[in-house]
């Protein structure tokens, strides 16, 4: 019977990691459904980016109050999980506070900074939770945040709130435990943060201080396991994703356009001129972007690494005018096509038959015509995401193979296919007004 909670906890353990690696494996094929590009070169720069951006969080400090509640949140994570360490190898071994006879007086000052940590957590919890909801900060109340994006904000922040709870309710009672019960419950010295919750505590018999401890452990650790899962569905995803996003990062200078290689290579074709490739593919593919397996895995990769936080559409031209156009929306609409999409492919659909597409479903050509590629989204983002290529591919899909673009811009290709420049003009005539200026009777 002795066993019984080891036996309880290997099974939750093994449930959650089960359901999580499953998860793992479902995003990773979904990003995978992108075209191949290479962003394997300039590893230095790559490395340097990763822990200026996402380690450091640089970009994040542009905006300094919601960068300094947030670091806390960051910290926290990074740093209290050092302690689920702990509660994971104490639910396997059936050992109560294992480091604790270990690292002596040490681990009384370890777990003062955890609950430090854990106070800085709930506080910027609060604080966020008062922006979202009461002061209602514009980027949150945008139309795409309503519903589950709104909810899955909140949510997040309640369940680190009350995880953070747990830990000081567990430390609480812990410090009053080991007064009456020095075994197994372990002297931790004096745990400034949970004392101020002893009085709440005081009195309660011995058996009631165990339960309370035990549950509080029992709902931390399960709590932590499932939130786990939870982030793989969430925006909080980007927990993790920031690291391998930025890594990965556009390195090129802002509002450098690549060429387009089907295009660049038919062109070659047409002029004689030998192309790189070796042979001419068999099948032309698609110019530009109809659907998520169009865009690269990279494309796919920033839509799980977007935190939803709107500073992208904050900085919006387009959107502070009032147009359509939403950058966190085209991020949110590429996540959520690939997960609808994965899960047809998941459930034995054949690849290009569940009828429906990013642009038209999900996007429409209003949002992308009104972007002005100014490349400020890409700028404010804070995990190095590029909601502009996203937009140009689907532009290039609509002008290329769907001729829709507006009549104006049409008629401003055509221009550049023929005159060389966007405007009606022959490339003869471009000088006409220098030459006319030059006949113009001088006042002097
Ligand atoms: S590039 Fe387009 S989407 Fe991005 S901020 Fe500028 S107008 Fe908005
Ligand atoms: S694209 Fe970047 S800036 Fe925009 S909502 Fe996502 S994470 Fe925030």
């Amino acid at each position: 019977m002795t066993y019984l909670p080891q036996i309880a906890f290997l099974a939750i353990l093994a449930v959650a990691g089960f359901m999580l690696f499953g998860r793992i494996r479902q995003i990773r094929k979904n990003i995978l459904l992108g075209r191949s590009i290479d962003r394997s070169d300039r590893k230095s720069e790559r490395w340097k980016t990763m822990l200026l951006v996402a380690f450091g969080q640089r970009k994040m400090f542009k905006r300094f109050i919601p960068a300094f509640f947030h670091f806390f949140i960051y910290a926290g994570f990074l740093i209290i999980n050092l302690e689920v360490l702990e509660f994971v190898l104490d639910g396997i071994l059936g050992t109560h506070r294992l480091f604790a006879p270990l690292l002596g007086s040490i681990y009384g000052v370890a777990i003062n900074f955890f609950e430090f940590l854990a106070l800085a957590v709930l506080v910027a919890c609060v604080v966020f939770l008062i922006r979202r909801n009461i002061l209602r900060v514009p980027r949150f109340t945008k139309p795409e945040m309503k519903g589950w994006p709104a909810l899955d904000g909140n949510l997040i922040l309640v369940i680190e709130s009350i995880l953070m709870l747990a830990i000081l309710t567990m430390n609480a009672t812990d410090q009053l435990l080991q007064e009456q019960m020095p075994e197994p419950y372990h002297q931790t010295g004096n745990l400034y943060i949970s004392s101020v919750l002893i009085p709440l505590f005081d009195g309660m018999s011995t058996g009631t201080l165990v339960v309370v401890e035990r549950f509080a452990w029992w709902f931390h650790i399960i709590g932590i396991l499932a939130f786990a899962i939870y982030v793989t569905y969430s925006k909080h995803l980007h927990i993790f994703m920031a690291f391998p996003n930025t890594w990965y990062s556009n390195l090129n200078a802002k509002g450098k356009f690549e060429n387009m290689e089907t295009v660049t290579n038919e062109v070659k074709m047409m002029l004689g001129i030998q192309s790189d490739q070796a042979a001419p593919p068999a099948e032309v593919g698609r110019f530009g972007a109809k659907d998520v397996v169009d865009l690269s895995w990279k494309n796919l990769m920033d839509a799980y690494a977007c935190t939803e936080c709107g500073r992208c559409t904050s900085e919006c031209p387009a959107n502070i005018t009032g147009k359509k156009l939403s950058p966190r929306k085209i991020m949110m609409d590429t996540r959520d096509r690939v997960e609808e999409y994965g899960s047809f492919l998941a459930k034995g659909g054949e690849p290009g038959t569940d009828g429906k597409s990013l642009l038209g479903d999900h996007i429409s050509k209003e949002e992308i015509n009104a972007c002005t590629t100014c490349n400020a989204c890409t700028e404010a983002c804070p995990v190095n995401i590029d909601p502009l290529n996203i937009i140009v591919q689907m532009r290039q899909y609509v002008a290329m193979e769907e001729s829709g673009s507006p009549a104006s811009w049409n008629t401003m290709f055509s221009n550049i296919e023929n005159n060389f420049a966007p405007w009606k003009f022959p490339p003869s005539d471009r000088f006409k007004w220098a030459d006319e200026l030059k006949q113009e009777p001088s006042n002097d």
